[in-house]
C-alpha cells in the first residue's frame, strides 16, 4: 500500500460511458505528490474523457475520484489543479486581448480582465510569464503569437494560481522534436525543483519516457500503471510505442530527440 498521506489523486473503480459506448472501464489509479505521470494511449482511448472527469467536468461516472482525499464531486479547490487543454482557445489576430490579460484570467477568471490587480497579483503574473520565457511579450496581442507561444501563455495562465498539480493535454502536438524536448526538460525541472505534480497526456510515448517518473497506459482499461522503469521493462512499451510518432532514443540517453 502507498502512504495515503502522500496521495494526491485517487481513482477507484472508475467507469464512464457516452450513451451506449463504454469509454472507461474500471480504472484504478493513484497519483502521489511529486509524481510526473505520462498518461498515454492511442487516439480514442479515453484520455480526454478521463481528464474531463478529473477536472469535475463530467459527473455521470461510476466509481470514485478523490483529490487530496476529497471526493471530486465535493471538491472546491480547483485552483490547486492547473489545466492546459490541447485545444486551448486559440486567439485569432482580431481578438484584442494581451498576453498579460490572459495570464491575469488565471487568477480571477474573466474578472481578471476587469479587476484591479494588486501588487502581489502583478508579481505572480510577472513570475508566471518568466517561467515560460514570455515576459517580453506581455503587452502583445495574443492573436499575433504563434501557436507554440500562445500555448506557453496558457501554461503561464495555469501556473499563476500556483497549482499543486498541472495537467497538460497533448502539449507537444504540432511542435517540432527539439522544441518538444526542451519543453519536457522544463516540465521535468518544475517537477524536481518546485515539486509540482505533473500529469502529461500524450500519445507520444517515445519522447516522454525520458522525463516522466510514472506511466499510465490507457485504452478503455488501464493496461499499465507503474514506474517508467517498469514500463520500459514491460512488453507494453512496444505496444504503446507502436503506431505513434517516436523520437528514437534507444542508443543512449543523450542521443538528442531530433
Ligand atoms: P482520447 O482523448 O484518448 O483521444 P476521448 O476521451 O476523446 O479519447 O474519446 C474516447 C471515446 O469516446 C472515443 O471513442 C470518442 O469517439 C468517444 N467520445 C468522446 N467524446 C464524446 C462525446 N462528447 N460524445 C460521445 N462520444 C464521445
Amino acid at each position: 500500500m502507498e502512504d495515503s498521506t502522500n496521495t494526491l489523486l485517487e481513482v477507484n473503480h472508475l467507469s464512464f460511458r457516452y450513451e451506449s459506448e463504454l469509454v472507461l472501464d474500471d480504472i484504478n489509479m493513484n497519483i502521489n505528490h511529486g509524481d510526473f505521470v505520462g498518461l498515454v494511449g492511442p487516439n480514442g482511448s479515453g484520455k480526454s474523457t478521463l481528464v474531463r472527469i478529473l477536472l469535475g467536468l463530467h459527473k455521470q461516472y461510476r466509481g470514485e475520484v478523490r483529490w487530496f482525499g476529497t471526493p471530486a464531486r465535493h471538491f472546491h479547490q480547483w485552483p490547486k489543479i492547473g489545466y492546459v487543454s490541447q485545444k486551448a482557445n486559440r486567439f485569432n489576430a482580431g481578438f484584442p486581448v494581451t498576453v498579460y490579460e490572459v495570464v491575469a484570467m488565471g487568477l480571477y477568471g474573466k474578472k481578471g480582465l476587469l479587476r484591479f490587480l494588486n501588487r502581489k497579483d502583478k508579481q505572480r503574473i510577472h513570475e508566471a510569464l518568466e517561467q515560460v520565457d514570455m515576459l517580453g511579450y506581455k503587452k502583445k496581442n495574443m492573436g499575433r503569437l504563434s501557436g507554440g507561444q500562445q500555448q506557453r501563455v496558457f501554461i503561464a495562465r495555469a501556473l499563476v494560481s500556483d497549482p499543486e498539480v498541472l495537467i497538460l493535454d497533448e502539449p507537444t502536438v504540432g511542435v517540432d522534436a527539439a522544441s518538444a524536448q526542451s519543453f519536457y526538460e522544463r516540465l521535468s525541472y518544475w517537477n524536481r525543483e518546485k515539486g509540482i505534480t505533473l500529469i502529461l497526456v500524450t500519445h507520444d510515448v517515445g519522447a516522454m519516457t525520458k522525463y516522466v517518473t510514472k506511466v499510465a497506459c490507457l485504452n478503455q482499461q488501464l493496461h499499465f500503471h507503474g514506474t517508467t522503469r517498469e514500463f520500459e521493462e514491460s512488453d507494453l512499451a512496444g505496444t504503446y510505442g507502436h503506431d505513434v510518432h517516436i523520437i528514437h532514443h534507444e542508443h543512449d540517453h543523450h542521443a538528442g530527440g531530433a
